[in-house]
């Protein structure tokens, strides 16, 4: 196992805890806590649910959606960790695709 360190950070940061796969179109709740906005909706029960209450999945906290702010800069983040992630391909897939080039 070589992928420790700062990439293994990049690439646990970028994460969804509710997916389980890389952000997309990831918010931050103002807990701190960051999931794709999807996921935070379906956690929510849709956005309309609940007088536009939320509970964080994580630490539980109860917010409004205006709380819940788009994470540009984990959005940029993420297509950098998706990016290393493709060049970091096991070396028998690396070698297939030269094969074919
Ligand atoms: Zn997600
Ligand atoms: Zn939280």
């Amino acid at each position: 196992m070589s992928s420790s360190g700062p990439f293994r950070q990049l690439q646990d940061g970028s994460v969804c805890p509710l997916c389980e796969a890389y952000f997309e179109d990831p918010v931050t709740t103002e807990c701190g806590h960051s999931y794709c906005r999807m996921c935070l909706l379906s956690h929510a029960g849709g956005k309309d649910n609940a007088g536009g209450q939320l509970s964080c999945p994580t630490c539980a906290r109860v917010m409004g959606w205006r709380a819940v702010t788009t994470d540009v800069r984990l959005g940029v983040t993420t297509r950098i960790a998706q990016r290393l992630n493709f060049q970091a391909l096991p070396p028998r897939r690396r070698r297939y695709q030269e094969q074919e080039i």
